[in-house]
């Protein structure tokens, strides 16, 4: 096992990844920007290191400021986190280069998986179902983009190959619209994400965001942990997570799993990493694979009661995974909810000082949070100050118990969306369960203050 890992990530993943450190009995040497030097992580390090200013760019982006933080400090490996460098094949390489294990999969993975037409052509061959579409890139010949949209069959939507962060998509209903949105999805797919390719799928009209959670050793083996139903979105971005996905056959979710898991093994993958998929009248339709861990994992952690950022670790110091699929017991129903610094309703990002913290407790509730009272929200990052995570033996029990955590959690001096929150644990059709992607917002337009 390492002696020493750094973390190259803020907030409360930061708080998380310290925290299995600790379990470990790992060091864990924290990096800050001069925005973050208040966080409860970086007061309760062994070691923390300013890496830069409070821009992302010049701090958590830096990768020459993060590598020589880790040489200072005697680290043998670094823990990406998510966002940020997490998923940038360049820093994995330079990590490595440099003599340090990157806590995530080898950068070829990262590569292969980071690019969207590269990454479903090595699910097809992998026997993962996919969303009808183009195969592969399309190109500049508009004769040719509009006999692939035709054979899809509209509405067809326009994804950028580099694209991510729910940006770089187009959606067109007809063939008048057709090449115009293929030109200008191009276009700022250069810009953005500096790779112009773009390729197209069939839009689905209703589908639910369900994925896949798998963890993978340096020796081959490799589990699936069930599944996480991520459908309640604004603007792409996940609101609120559960697991299991309401109503999805078990069956499926295997064959599902074990597709992914054979995937993992042909492209020789390794450490935590998520399948996302679209489901719809009883399909998947594999949409893009993430190559770290994500915001929602402790749903899947409490329904598995596999500590999945303590096994990151130990797979990438070379430890076998200590479970097989066999051993793999999901219990009971998880919930998670996003703490966002913003106005419930207009989403206006509400950074500042909070003057109350005060989190929820009790049976099955879980608060990973890097923030406190008296703590300032820096106005420099993402909006999410922390996640409510709940587990019950149902859903009904699960639902239950996140109203009761949200009814005791109280932050004042910033605005959370906690009331949204609150509303949303009694909505009919969210307690059915089942809602589809769109289901939020459609109730955000009804709801409007
Ligand atoms: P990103 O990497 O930007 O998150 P994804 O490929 O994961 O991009 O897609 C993000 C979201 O966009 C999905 O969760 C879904 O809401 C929507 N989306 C993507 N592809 C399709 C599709 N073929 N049909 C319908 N919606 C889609």
């Amino acid at each position: 096992m390492f002696k020493k890992i750094l973390v190259a990530n803020r907030g409360e993943i930061a708080l998380r990844i310290q925290r299995a450190c600790r379990e470990l009995g790992v060091k864990a040497v924290m990096v800050y920007s001069e925005a973050d030097r208040e966080a409860k992580y970086v007061k309760l390090a062994e070691e923390a290191v300013c890496i830069g200013p409070a821009p992302s760019p010049q701090s958590y982006l830096n990768m020459p400021a993060i590598i020589s933080a880790a040489e200072v400090t005697d680290a043998e490996a670094i823990h990406p986190g998510y966002g940020f460098l997490s998923e940038n094949a360049d820093f994995a390489e330079r990590v490595e280069k440099s003599g340090f294990q990157f806590i995530g999969p080898t950068p070829e993975s990262i590569r292969i998986m980071g690019d969207k037409v590269s990454a479903k052509q090595a699910m097809i061959k992998a026997g993962v179902p996919c969303v009808p579409g183009s195969e592969g890139e399309l190109p500049d010949d508009p004769v040719v983009i509009r006999r692939t949209a035709k054979s899809v069959g509209y509405p067809v939507i326009i994804k950028a190959a580099g694209g991510g962060g729910g940006r770089g998509m187009r959606v067109v209903h007809t063939e008048a619209a057709l090449i115009n949105a293929v030109q200008m999805t191009k276009a700022e797919a250069g810009a953005a994400f500096g790779n112009p390719a773009v390729y197209m799928e069939k839009f689905l009209q209703n589908p639910r965001h369900v994925e896949i959670q798998i963890l993978c050793d340096k020796h081959k083996n490799g589990v699936y942990l069930g599944e996480r139903d991520c459908s309640m979105q604004r603007r792409h971005q996940k609101v609120i997570e559960e697991a299991p996905a309401p109503g999805i056959p078990r069956k499926l979710i295997e064959k599902i799993g074990e597709r992914c898991v054979a995937a993992c093994k042909r492209i020789g993958y390794r450490g935590a990493g998520t399948f996302e998929f679209l489901y719809e009248n009883g399909e998947f339709y594999f949409i893009e694979m993430n190559t770290r861990v994500q915001v929602e994992h402790p749903v899947t952690e409490l329904i598995s009661g596999v500590d999945i950022v303590k096994t990151q670790i130990m797979v990438a110091a070379g430890e076998r995974l200590p479970f097989a699929q066999r051993d793999i017991v999901l219990r009971g129903h998880a919930i998670e909810c996003r703490v966002n610094a913003e106005d419930p309703y207009k989403f206006v990002p509400s950074p500042g000082r909070i003057t109350m913290w005060h989190a929820p407790g009790g049976p099955g509730v879980r608060v990973d949070s890097h923030v406190y009272t008296n703590y300032f929200v820096p106005p420099n990052y993402d909006s999410m100050i922390g996640k409510i995570i709940v587990h019950g033996d149902t859903r009904e029990q699960a639902l239950a118990r996140m109203r009761t955590a949200l009814l005791e959690t109280v932050v004042e001096g910033i605005n959370t969306n906690i009331p949204l929150h609150r509303e949303l644990m009694v909505d009919a059709k969210f307690m059915d369960g089942g809602t589809n992607i769109h289901y939020l917002e459609e109730w955000l337009s009804h709801h409007k203050r």
